[in-house]
């Protein structure tokens, strides 16, 4: 299935590049149709962005209500999803301030604000304004403090996520036990996630015309840098999913990295082969059962909560992928870019669906945060794929590692 994807994007590629050269005038309904597909993909992604982050967060807040009466197992649970999403992205941006190789190659575009209509400060989460501490902080609560429709309606995600958090975190204090709100908030989440899915099933017709459309701008140039990015992006999850997980399941239960990884290599080949968390959590309940030996409570608290809300690998990947996409996009990060990248990576880890190319739209809430044009998904989709497939059995093997860490700690 993967392997697919790749020619047609070189076909699209060629094609585009051709036409352009040779036959532009009697071939210019292709070049319309395209441009209409192109258009309709993004705009597609664009609309579910909001309902997928406010509903997802909303439900996942107040879930915490069952963690919080589950007491310890779930303060355990919950602790290590936070830390060790939060060393994942690190490692991210730790490595890509080392290795960043496509900064020898030309940026893709000079000045963003030409695209697609959008402007820097339309999409900047953050205004910088006239520069002063005090300006940030105003412009920054006044978009954390918006009223939750218009923030929902102009797709301001920080507004967005506060009002999610806050409302999801009201009513997990307020409702009563027997109230249907929690259940009718995981199934409108479910929901957005089933919409993400069918906007996602359009993927290689979106990579087509996105490829067609950018046959001038991938150069060779363009090329080697989304090629440089996925080996930093494999080398940084490898480094992750071989060495920091494995030693934290290494500490939590005393099994060795490797005869862990061999325990529970099933689930994680699963992941791989179809880029899908919440696909693989019926094996990972059972690997964690009989190979791990942690008791059914634990795991059926600990690996649900997990395949929605604990993404490691995604996490990481999202931290790369927006420092790559800013310096292809000429957009200045400065030390407050990185702490939002930080923060609206992991959050958007924990939006995300586990389906394959599910963290796609919560990429778009980090792109947002710090002003890359949505447009410059296009490029980052062209390479997504392949990578998906290890960051999803990174993410599956956190909430392996989670279950033996609660079955130490709770
Ligand atoms: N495919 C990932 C998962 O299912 C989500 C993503 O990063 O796109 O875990």
């Amino acid at each position: 299935m993967q392997s697919r994807w790749f020619p047609l994007v070189l076909l699209a590629a060629a094609l585009g590049g051709w036409m352009t050269a040779e036959l532009a005038g009697d071939w210019m309904w292709l070049d319309h149709l395209t441009e209409l597909v192109r258009t309709a993909f993004f705009a597609a992604l664009k609309m579910i962005v909001a309902p997928l982050i406010f509903f997802s967060l909303f439900a996942g807040v107040m879930e915490l209500r069952n963690s919080s009466s589950m007491g310890r197992l779930g303060a355990v649970t919950l602790a290590y999803y936070l830390v060790t999403t939060g060393i994942a992205v690190c490692i991210g941006l730790i490595v890509v301030l080392w290795f960043h190789p496509w900064t020898s190659l030309p940026p893709l575009v000079d000045d963003p604000s030409v695209l697609g209509g959008l402007t820097l400060a339309d999409a900047r989460l953050i205004d910088p304004g006239d520069g002063s501490t005090l300006t940030l902080v105003s412009n920054l609560l006044l978009r954390m403090l918006s009223n939750p429709f218009l923030s929902l309606s102009q797709m301001n995600v920080l507004g967005i996520l506060v009002a999610a958090i806050l409302f999801g975190l009201a009513a997990a204090l307020t409702v009563s036990e027997d109230s249907p709100l929690p259940k009718l908030m995981r199934d409108l989440a479910q929901i957005t996630y089933r919409v993400a899915a069918w906007v996602l099933r359009a993927l290689p017709l979106g990579l087509f015309a996105i490829a067609y459309q950018m046959a001038d701008q991938i150069s060779l140039d363009t090329a080697t840098a989304l090629l440089q990015l996925g080996a930093v992006v494999l080398g940084a999850t490898a480094f992750h999913g071989l060495v920091v997980l494995p030693l934290l399941g290494w500490l939590a239960s005393g099994i060795p990295p490797w005869r862990l990884l061999s325990k529970i290599a099933a689930p994680l080949i699963t992941a791989l082969s179809t880029s899908s968390s919440a696909a693989t959590l019926p094996l990972s309940m059972q690997t964690a059962e009989e190979k791990l030996g942690v008791d059914r409570a634990r795991c059926a608290f600990v690996l649900p909560l997990g395949a929605t809300a604990n993404m490691d690998g995604t996490a990481l990947f999202e931290g790369i992928a927006a420092i790559f996409l800013a310096y292809m996009f000429s957009v200045d990060l400065n030390t407050t870019s990185i702490i939002a990248i930080f923060l609206v990576a992991m959050l958007s880890s924990v939006g995300a669906p586990g389906i394959p190319s599910g963290s796609m739209a919560g990429m778009q809430m980090v792109m947002l945060a710090v002003g890359i044009p949505l447009e410059a998904i296009g490029l980052l989709l062209l390479i997504e794929r392949p990578l998906d497939t290890f960051r999803t059995a990174v993410n599956v093997e956190g909430d392996l590692i989670a279950t033996l860490v609660a079955k130490r700690f709770s």
